[in-house]
């Protein structure tokens, strides 16, 4: 791990802070998670399934490892018949991101997201939401993080239900929104704005996640780098963005309409284009670069590489020079081969 130290605070001073997510949407992928639902019960049925996942991202460089506790609250649970592995499913979440963590001296993260419980109109959902954080980031707390991260808010009020939580225990947080909407929180603040007010309540890292790719991202992130004083992290998704469709879920298909969530591949970010982004996320000042849906390991060691790392799965790293058709030894072979790969249609 290049950024070593021993609490997120040090971490940050040491340079950029590397995340990785998008656990739900690899598991899926992997069978171990119900679309529709995304509910992490993954996490209890197929722990090993978790604790590889973690890994792969640990070996890819990523500094961070998140308990899979996304949707692992009450609300969620009781949707799916399982509210009596609520607590069972939250403290082992950390556990499994512990172990892996402790594998390469990575910071552990304790996690909660938006609800869908809160309504701005009606105060007594504040409430609600507030008990479901309190039991989650309780638990995550005994079972020990180094941090929470609050994320995918789409209300600031519900953002700062969770920084307040976290605060109440004692724990850094990172609070980080969706950006679904072309500039503003579903409840009426500009994203920058937004991100000040959590700034100045405290938080210890604001920013964005999810939702936009690197392209869209970018943009509002440099607005917020310059006008906020705290930490900021950038965790786009892997997929391909763009001004017609700044978000992952108004990507359109030729012919097929949405695409978002079960046909985003073809969207699909290269290694290369996240490399770029982590690059261009740190120039902005950006002290937290990560991804989220859509990541897969190799994305998160291009990542790495690019801000000079050199990290467990570097042995893994490609060696073009190596490859028989692409590689030095080409010229020797037989030309009706290379003729076969370089045609061009
Ligand atoms: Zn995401």
């Amino acid at each position: 791990m290049a950024a070593v130290g021993s609490t997120l605070a040090d971490r940050l001073a040491g340079g950029v802070v590397l995340g990785a997510e998008g656990y739900v949407f690899e598991l899926e992928r992997r069978g171990y998670v119900k679309a529709g639902a995304y509910v992490p019960e993954v996490v209890l049925d197929f722990p090993d399934a978790v604790a590889e996942l973690h890994r792969e991202f640990l070996r890819a460089g990523a500094d961070v490892m998140v308990a899979l506790t996304y949707y692992a609250h009450r609300e969620k649970l009781r949707q799916l018949g399982r509210e009596s592995d609520l607590e069972a499913m939250n403290r082992q979440a950390v556990r499994l991101a512990r172990q892996v963590a402790a594998e390469g001296g990575a910071l552990v993260a304790g996690n909660v997201c938006n609800t869908w419980a809160y309504d701005p109109q009606d105060a007594a959902t504040a409430g609600v939401v507030r008990a479901m954080y309190a039991e989650q980031l309780g638990w995550a707390a005994e079972e020990g993080i180094d941090f929470v991260i609050a994320e995918t808010n789409d209300y600031l009020g519900e953002a700062l239900i969770a920084l307040e939580v976290s605060q109440e225990l004692g724990l850094p947080a990172m609070v980080t929104l969706a950006t679904t909407q072309p500039a503003k929180t579903w409840d009426g603040y500009d994203y920058v704005e937004a991100c000040k007010i959590l700034a100045d309540h405290g938080a210890t890292i604001v920013g964005l996640n999810c939702d936009r790719g690197p392209a869209t991202m970018l943009p509002l992130i440099a607005r917020i780098r310059e006008q906020v004083g705290c930490a900021v992290a950038a965790q786009p998704v892997g997929y391909r963005t763009d001004e017609a469709s700044p978000t992952m879920e108004s990507l359109r298909a030729e012919g097929a309409g949405r695409v978002f969530p079960l046909a985003l591949d073809p969207f699909s970010c290269t290694r290369f284009e996240m490399a770029d982004f982590a690059m261009a996320a740190r120039d902005l000042g950006v002290n937290y670069v990560g991804i989220c849906c859509g990541a897969g390991p190799h994305h998160v060691r291009a990542m790495a590489e690019a801000l000079g790392r050199m990290v467990p799965a570097s042995k893994y790293s490609p060696s073009m020079d190596l490859h028989p058709i692409l590689g030095a030894a080409a010229p020797g072979q037989d030309p009706d081969v290379l003729d076969a790969w370089n045609v061009t249609r």
